[in-house]
């Protein structure tokens, strides 16, 4: 093993006094804020979207311009010019760019916690872990691409190597809602370091963040005296304007996180080649999962317990890196399951903005039905261990546990994205990680365990891209759990990883007989 680990920005330490203060103070100045309309470059004054808060969906968090075909085709002339100047713009000021994108969220921390639980409903303290990513995320990759700068010398007698990285071109990024600054600031700036203009479209349910992270980065470029194709934000609907940026034949690389539904697509559609295309592009997607957490005979069971609750409804369950399954020996199965149950009864559902709120709404009208269908459907087939009970206003779902689902259950198999989770029931260690093992995907994974030789086997054997013992399997800090998975969980290397730069560079080298 060798490097550094990353040291990453503090959280918000809610334990001192006055600190929740802060953040409702910051949620009262937004709300302020709320229904403004946002236009950015090249986007519609007259088709717009709006976007609601899926606490209390009558508040309007604001309205946004979209883009259109044509906003594509003229953001990416603009891109196409500004490459050329982005392109030669030395490291430092690059990397300067990342520092100020970073120092700003920092200064600004509590508003974009507060834009977080107004427009995704995510709750205060989840927020600000997020800001902390998106800061991370830039001082990381700053220091990634400062590492890479100098390249490799092979120099012999007579004849200079000297290989060096170049930037790819123009890159597309397809950002998701459900960490709608950390992932986009992350995959926005991975792009930007390395010398590539990227055009970059937010989700539709946090398309106002998305302009708002759209300003920041556009006005420190043009601070910088930096063209504005540098960096252009283009909210818009996603079937519409979609595939458009990825089939554009200028574009080199894209950088999408969201469903295997999309990523597919993406990846199929970036492998055609347009007319007037010279290259190949490279697809980097992250997308879902239906992560497990096998607790054996041995586990610490206060430990698992929480560690499941946490990783199966924290934010509602909307995160990939969530738990679905939850795969417990026989031998512990009753005991663990009743205490499970008491664990998730005593998690508290309401509005993001309520700092007591446990468990927020689901994202918008289309997922709460989704799940409630779901949910409907896997009752006619299954035992239900718990339903909660969840607020009728707002677009929120009680977390749902299932008991004695089989392994390949519907339930078992198909991502939900939701508050849903499945308990599975195996005889041995051996049973447990064959069932673990047996989804289409390989995103996060893990174990609760005293014994060496379980921990031992599943550091081998388990499949997935992260693997956490004896914790949650959710929250991956970068630097430090680089974080991506393999199978239909997604392909390139891990965000917030050494590798990750990589792919948003063209290796060349120069050798010279002197
Ligand atoms: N990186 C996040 C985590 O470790 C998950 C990201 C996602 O849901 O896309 O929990």
């Amino acid at each position: 093993p060798q490097g550094e680990t990353f040291m990453g920005t503090a959280d918000t330490n809610f334990a001192q006094m006055g600190t929740a203060d802060e953040f409702l103070q910051a949620i009262v100045r937004v709300k302020l804020q709320l229904g403004h309309s946002y236009f950015l470059p090249h986007c519609s004054r007259e088709r717009t979207l709006d976007s609601v808060n899926p606490s209390d969906p009558k508040e309007s968090i604001g309205r946004v311009g979209l883009a259109d075909i044509s906003s594509v085709q003229k953001a990416m002339d603009c891109a196409q010019e500004a490459q050329k100047i982005w392109g030669s713009t030395p490291i430092a000021i690059r990397v300067n760019l990342l520092q100020q994108i970073a120092d700003t969220l920092q200064m600004q921390r509590s508003e974009w916690v507060a834009w977080m639980v107004l427009e995704v409903g995510k709750p205060i303290r989840e927020a600000d872990a997020e800001v902390s990513e998106a800061i991370d995320f830039c001082r990381y990759y700053s220091e990634m691409a400062e590492g890479l700068h100098p390249g490799y010398t092979y120099d012999v007698l007579g004849e200079t190597n000297r290989y060096v990285y170049q930037p790819k071109g123009i890159g597309v990024v397809i950002a998701p809602w459900n960490y709608p600054l950390a992932i986009s600031v992350g995959m926005i700036t991975a792009g930007l370091v390395t010398g590539n203009c990227v055009l970059y479209k937010p989700a539709e349910q946090s398309a106002v963040i998305g302009c708002k992270i759209s300003e920041l980065i556009s006005n420190l470029i043009s601070d910088l005296g930096l063209p504005q194709g540098v960096f252009q934000g283009l909210p818009g609907w996603g079937e519409e304007i979609g595939p458009e940026l990825v089939r554009h034949p200028a574009v080199h690389f894209i950088t999408f996180t969201g469903s295997r539904q999309v990523g597919c697509q993406i990846y199929a559609q970036a492998a055609q080649m347009s007319p007037g295309q010279r290259h190949l592009k490279r697809v980097v997607a992250e997308m879902g999962g239906k992560n497990a957490i096998i607790v054996d005979a041995s586990a610490d069971l206060d430990q698992a317990v929480q560690g499941v609750v946490q990783s199966a409804f924290g934010y509602a369950g909307q995160k990939c890196s969530a738990c679905a399954r939850v795969i417990v020996l026989a031998a512990i199965y009753e005991p663990f399951l009743e205490r499970l149950r008491t664990a998730t009864q005593s998690l508290t559902i309401g509005c993001a903005t309520d700092p007591a709120t446990t468990i927020g709404p689901v994202i918008d009208a289309t997922a709460q039905e989704r799940l409630q269908k779901n949910i409907t459907l896997a009752k006619q087939r299954l035992t239900v261990a718990l339903e909660s009970a969840a607020p009728t206003s707002g677009y929120f779902v009680g977390p749902v546990i299932f008991t004695d689902v089989p392994p390949d259950d519907p339930l078992a198999q198909e991502e939900l994205f939701g508050p849903v989770l499945a308990v599975l029931r195996v005889a041995d260690f051996d049973q447990a990680l064959q069932v673990a093992n047996g989804t289409d995907y390989a995103l996060t994974g893990g174990l609760y365990s005293r014994t060496p030789s379980h921990i031992h086997r599943a550091m081998q054997e388990y499949i997935c891209g992260n693997l956490y013992i004896n914790r949650g399997i959710t929250g991956a800090l970068v630097g430090r759990q680089p974080f991506g998975g393999f199978r239909c969980s997604g392909v390139g290397s891990k965000a917030g990883g050494p590798d990750y730069l990589l792919q948003f560079v063209e290796p060349k080298v120069v050798t010279e007989n002197i």
